[in-house]
């Protein structure tokens, strides 16, 4: 066990291992949180955050089962501390991983992308312009998560949507990524810079038929609304048709209404919605252009 004082009473807790650190959070529950990249931690005083200096962390980048990625022919398992510069490394190559590793590899900028983790940008609850959770749920990705209650697995949708009641106490372990004979794209609109928070993302994964029929086809978007969703309404209308960017944009603009755009200091809400039939069509068309 290994501790040090950072100061204003704040304990930092590294741990060692996995064990080790369900064990840390447990005999500091209910305050502990894991500490993995830092990156959206240490801007806690920027959001007003008040009793961030109190909290006690328990780092957990030193584990090296959670910096795992490890490929096989059916999934890609994905440890929680895996930077976004890793995971764009090692999923760079692989044809059915194009929008995961697009997220990967455009997200914030190269010194943020070295540090910062899958899992924290995950966990990072009130986070609402993630790239990996758009990105994870077209993907079909699923969670697993370790608590001293033990471990438990659930689908990303799942996870995203009750993610403030399952992460405390609990450690996010992995993800575990499907493979198969998937196209995929990952389409966002940063304002103004590379860097900046996306406005707006749209993720797509599709099986096509030899004809270019959508057998299965997954849209999730990211950044409008608080929490990244499905399109359900855009998936039905496109599974069973002939990929078609023009089609595609007009039943994105006939639904865009279907989402609450979020106001935030970056863009209002309305802006958000209004750029999705444009995302939309651009997904379409990287879908086309793969083999
Ligand atoms: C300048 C800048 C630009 C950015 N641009 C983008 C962008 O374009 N797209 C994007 O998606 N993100 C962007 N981000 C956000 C960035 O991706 C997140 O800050 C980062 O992924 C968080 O990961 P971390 O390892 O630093 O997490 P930390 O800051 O260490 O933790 C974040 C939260 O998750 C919790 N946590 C961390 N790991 C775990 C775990 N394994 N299990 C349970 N809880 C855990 C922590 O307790 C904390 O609450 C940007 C950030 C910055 C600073």
């Amino acid at each position: 066990m290994t501790a040090s004082q950072a100061g204003d009473g704040q304990a930092l807790y590294v741990a060692t291992s996995l064990g080790d650190a369900v064990a840390a959070l447990a005999a500091r529950a209910p305050h502990a949180v894991p500490l993995a990249g830092a990156t959206w931690i240490m801007r806690a005083p920027i959001r007003q955050e008040r009793d961030h200096r109190a909290i006690p962390y328990v780092a957990i980048g030193a584990i090296d089962e959670l910096r795992r990625i490890d490929v096989n022919d059916h999934e890609i398992v994905i440890g929680a501390c895996a930077t976004h510069a890793e995971v764009a490394a090692r999923l760079g190559g692989l044809p059915d991983c194009r929008g995961l590793a697009a997220a990967a590899g455009n997200a914030a900028n190269p010194a943020i992308r070295r540090i910062a983790t899958i899992g924290g940008n995950l966990c990072a609850v009130k986070f609402a312009a993630s790239d990996f959770a758009p990105a994870l749920l077209a993907a079909g990705a699923r969670v697993e998560l370790l608590s001293a209650a033990g471990e438990r697995e659930l689908p990303m949708e799942r996870f995203l949507a009750n993610r403030s009641t399952l992460i405390p106490g609990s450690l996010l372990v992995r993800l575990v990524v499907p493979r198969g004979q998937m196209r995929s794209a990952h389409v966002r609109l940063p304002l103004r810079k590379a860097g900046d928070y996306p406005v707006a993302i749209v993720s797509m994964a599709a099986k096509l038929a030899p004809d270019g029929i959508a057998e299965e086809i997954c849209i999730a978007v990211g950044s409008v609304e608080p929490v990244a969703r499905r399109w359900p309404h855009l998936e039905s209308e496109m599974t069973g048709r002939k990929l078609d960017a023009d089609r595609a944009h007009a039943l994105a603009a006939a639904d865009a209404g279907s989402f609450s755009g979020r106001d935030a200091v970056e863009a209002p809400g309305w802006y958000r919605v209004q750029v999705l039939p444009a995302l939309v069509r651009r997904a379409v068309e990287i879908l086309q252009a793969q083999p």
